[in-house]
C-alpha cells in the first residue's frame, strides 16, 4: 500500500529552515478556530492550518490562513 504524497506548487511557502520551496509536502490541512475572536464580529475567527514537511532537511511547519468563520447568521 502506497501513500501519495501531494506536493505544494513551487514557490508556495519556502521552508523556515534550509529556504528550499520545490520539495514541500502537504502532510495534513486542518481548521482550528480562534477563541479570542468574536465569531459574531467583523473579523474571521477560523484559521486553516496546513502542516508541511521539507523534503530536503526533514523540517515540519505550519503554516495559518485565516478564513471567514463558518457560522453566518441567516439572512
Ligand atoms: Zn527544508
Amino acid at each position: 500500500m502506497s501513500k501519495q504524497k501531494q506536493l505544494l506548487p513551487e514557490g508556495f511557502v519556502a521552508c523556515p529552515s534550509c529556504n528550499h520551496d520545490n520539495k514541500i509536502e502537504l502532510v495534513n490541512v486542518y481548521t482550528t478556530v480562534d477563541p479570542k475572536v468574536d465569531p459574531t464580529g467583523e473579523l474571521p475567527n477560523v484559521y486553516v492550518v496546513s502542516v508541511l514537511k521539507c523534503q530536503c532537511c526533514d523540517e515540519m511547519f505550519e503554516v495559518r490562513t485565516r478564513r471567514r468563520a463558518f457560522c453566518v447568521v441567516d439572512p
